[in-house]
């Protein structure tokens, strides 16, 4: 899954409230699980966990024992933690539900950050991608990517249907089955809308961001 938004508008809280809603038991007999939470921009917060965790009326240490941190500080680290995601996946086989990475481009813009270095910047998200699509099926894991989305500022000259592109272009919206965008609503409103689904209709839902983790909003 695919989160292409603005900033700000809850990407990081959404991250947050899926490491405890993973662990948790749901539908069609799934069983909840551990998850891994690749951190590129050093924005996750164990203590949100426990507030999140009290939302749902689990225990905090056990929570947090079933979220497994690690902190990627290049693009070229966050290609080698795959190694050790794979790895932990396999030891402990059927245990993971969910792997995110918050977010997955903010190394990659730094790191090849000049027009000359887009080819292969697009080439090693490629293969970032395919590595992850792969890690997906093999381990049978969720993955839950994060991504800004940037006015572009060369839009305005141009008769592109979009002016807002996501960071990553083709390559990121290929690469990921179901796609959800986030965008600021009234107030403190939230919105987020589903599209290019291929099997959801295009649709829209509001939601608030509170101490207890991404909610719907209640109007
Ligand atoms: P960026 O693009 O900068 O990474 P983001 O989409 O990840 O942004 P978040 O960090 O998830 O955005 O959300 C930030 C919003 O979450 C802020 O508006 C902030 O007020 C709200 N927020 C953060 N912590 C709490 C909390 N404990 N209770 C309620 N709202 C919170
Ligand atoms: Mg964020």
């Amino acid at each position: 899954m695919f989160c292409p938004s603005e900033f700000r508008t809850g990407k990081t809280q959404l991250s947050h409230t899926l490491c405890v809603t993973a662990q948790l038991p749901g539908e069609d007999s799934y069983t909840g699980g551990k998850v891994i939470f690749i951190d590129t921009e050093n924005t996750f917060r164990p203590d949100r966990l426990k507030n999140i965790a009290d939302r749902f009326n689990v225990d905090h240490d056990a929570v947090l024992d079933n979220v497994l941190y690690a902190r990627a500080y290049t693009s070229e680290h966050q290609m080698e933690l795959l190694d050790f995601v794979a790895a932990k996946f396999h030891e402990e086989g059927g245990i993971f539900k969910l792997l995110i990475i918050d977010s997955i481009m903010a190394l990659f813009r730094v790191d090849f950050s000049s027009r000359g270095e887009l080819a292969e910047r697009q080439q090693k998200l490629a293969q970032m991608l395919s590595r992850l699509q792969k890690i997906s099926e093999e381990y049978n894991v969720a993955v839950f990517v994060t991504n800004q989305i940037t006015a572009d500022p060369g839009a305005g000259m141009s008769f592109q249907a979009d002016p807002k592109k996501p960071i990553g272009g083709h390559i990121l919206a290929h690469a990921s089955t179901t796609r959800i965008s986030l965008r600021k609503g009234h107030g403190e409103l939230r919105i987020a809308k589903i599209f290019d689904s291929p099997d959801m209709p295009e649709n829209e839902a509001t939601f608030t961001i509170t101490p207890g983790g991404i909610a719907d909003a209640k109007e």
